[in-house]
């Protein structure tokens, strides 16, 4: 049996769920046996592939960047997941929606600079008005709540898709199942 494809990415999040990912510890060698991780921070590729079986997606959509990502990231993907509160809800990055980015930026870049006061306006991406949830952008197969989801669900739920079964975890919510 040829193993499944699976990618990660993240978006405006900490990286706490990849963390707790990598957290399945020696259970990420059982699930080396079904499926090879051809793109992800935690491995050396700079291309999205043309096709994926699963993608999990950690954080929300705050930038104009993020939104090409993850509108590219729908398109080569079989399943959708996103993982982490900040993917599925918002969380912490959207805690800067009633401020406002301008007086993010001006807060990080000149009232808390001490040399070099100036807001970016190359490399650093241009920032959202507003911060919102994965699926707001893009159709999201798999819901996996918490901050972070501990390894447990990310096993449980990566036991299920491999296997092409239920997904029993509380509270987790998969459309069209
Ligand atoms: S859900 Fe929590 S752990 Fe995951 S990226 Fe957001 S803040 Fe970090």
């Amino acid at each position: 049996m040829s193993k499944l494809k699976l990618a990660t990415a993240w978006l405006d999040g900490c990286s706490g769920c990849h963390m707790s990912f990598l957290d399945m510890d020696e259970r990420l060698l059982d699930l080396a046996e079904f499926v090879d991780v051809v793109y992800s921070p935690i491995v050396d590729a700079k291309q999205f592939p043309d096709h994926v079986d699963i993608a999990l997606v950690e954080g929300a959509v705050a930038s104009v960047d993020d939104e090409v990502k993850i509108r590219k990231i729908r398109a080569h993907s079989g399943t959708l997941v996103a993982m982490g509160d900040c993917a599925v809800a918002g969380n912490v990055p959207s805690m800067r929606n009633p401020i406002g980015p301008h007086a993010i930026l001006e807060r990080a870049y000149i009232e808390n600079a001490t040399v070099q006061q100036q807001i970016p306006c190359v490399v650093v991406p241009k920032l959202l008005r507003v911060v919102r949830p994965v699926h707001e952008f893009v159709k999201v197969d798999v819901f996996l709540p918490g901050c972070p989801p501990s390894a447990e669900t990310f096993h449980t739920a990566l036991t299920a898709l491999i296997n092409g079964g239920p997904l029993d975890i509380p509270a987790l919510t998969r459309f069209g199942a």
